[in-house]
């Protein structure tokens, strides 16, 4: 055992804080009994938040279209090797029928920035969303919109909404996307969405290109400033058709380390064990929840359209039925000890906090 970080991972559940210096010992260490003390203490912490609960999530994949060009994303307008679709309001909703069916009480409506899906358009979704499944949450991620954009779908009944701030450094950030985004607005528009009542989901990829252990750190800074609701981490996996399409992989160990910090630093934040940790290690998922996670966030996006939701290359599941990938990870969460929850799975701060429309 590594005594020194042993005494870094008992400070930092007990102080809740952590510093750039600390956080490079932890990812530096390679002591595997060390690395499976931050795990049991990470995990032990969410088992005291969550008991052995994992949340589910049912993800619609709606629209592949984007006006935006992020240079580590497939579905970048600049990708003309990307097979663009649309799904309709009715497959949209069929989605969510099916979801219900299988036991989803929560539906994330995914998609880039698409001009076609107006204001008006998301909010008629997510109204006939909520009409006929009142008792469901609708999660949005659809990118950076003005504040008034942000209320209407809040009006509407959306209940949550997720966009990573994918780095809070505006160097970093200008090195992963073109002139003309910014990260002083991603950060504004989550600002903003607290602001209106929304949960609130950021997060970053972890081992993105020119990323270095202090941004990182600096990410939770921003974090700790936020007190978002939900945070979505993963390994940056490199999309061929991307200006990084030769850029390496982000490292699993990092990924899993970083989930384990950060459940110790926000004990009752919800936290995924993402399908791009899944793509990157068969059992990533599984060592995700076993450092801390405890959210999955499987797909039921129709299948003739999954392999074109393509952020990056190699991802997982996206042969399957929506019924067989449910039943393929409540298989994989009972065989460690877990099992599925039941309802909607707020934020703990949330949970009596049904809105009426
Ligand atoms: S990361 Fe999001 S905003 Fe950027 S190109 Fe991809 S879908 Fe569009």
């Amino acid at each position: 055992m590594d005594n020194e970080v042993r005494a870094i991972i008992d400070s930092l559940e007990h102080e809740k804080k952590i510093s750039a210096d600390r956080l490079r010992y932890i990812f530096m260490c390679d002591d595997d009994d060390t690395k499976e003390y931050l795990f049991q203490t990470a995990r032990r912490t969410a088992q005291q938040n969550f008991k052995n609960e994992v949340y589910i999530r049912g993800l619609v994949e709606f629209t592949n279209f984007c006006k935006n060009d992020c240079y580590y994303c497939g579905i970048r307008c600049g990708n003309a090797k990307a097979d663009r679709y649309r799904l309709t309001e009715e497959e949209i909703l069929s989605c969510c029928d099916l979801g219900d069916e299988l036991g989803f009480r929560t539906f994330v409506l995914q998609g880039g920035e698409d001009p076609y899906f107006t204001d008006e358009r998301i909010c008629h979704i997510v109204k006939a969303i909520k009409e006929k499944h009142p008792s469901c949450a609708v999660t949005l991620s659809i990118g950076e919109k003005s504040y008034e954009s942000y209320k209407k779908y809040y009006d509407a009944g959306a209940d949550r909404y997720l966009l990573r701030h994918e780095t809070a450094d505006p160097e970093h950030y200008s090195k992963l996307h073109p002139a003309g985004m910014s990260c002083e607005n991603r950060k504004k528009c989550l600002h903003d969405l607290k602001e209106i009542g929304y949960q609130v989901g950021c997060g970053i990829m972890v081992g993105s290109p020119y990323q270095t252990i202090d941004n990182i750190y600096e990410d939770i800074v921003f974090m700790q400033e936020l007190q978002p609701h939900m945070i979505g981490i993963g390994p940056f996996i490199a999309h061929k058709d991307t200006p990084f399409g030769n850029e390496p992989d982000g490292s699993v160990d990092h990924t899993l380390k970083l989930l384990a910090v950060l459940r110790l630093l926000f004990p009752k934040v919800l936290l995924p064990a993402t399908t791009a940790l899944g793509t990157a290690d068969v059992m990533g998922r599984e060592k995700g929840i076993l450092a801390g996670a405890n959210v999955l966030m499987p797909n039921l996006s129709p299948t003739n359209v999954r392999g074109k939701y393509l952020l990056y290359d190699g991802k997982i599941c996206t042969g399957d039925e929506a019924a067989e990938c449910n039943m393929c990870l409540r298989r994989r969460v009972e065989r460690i000890g877990y099992h599925i929850a039941e309802g909607r799975g707020d934020h703990p701060d949330f949970t009596d906090c049904y809105r009426s429309f």
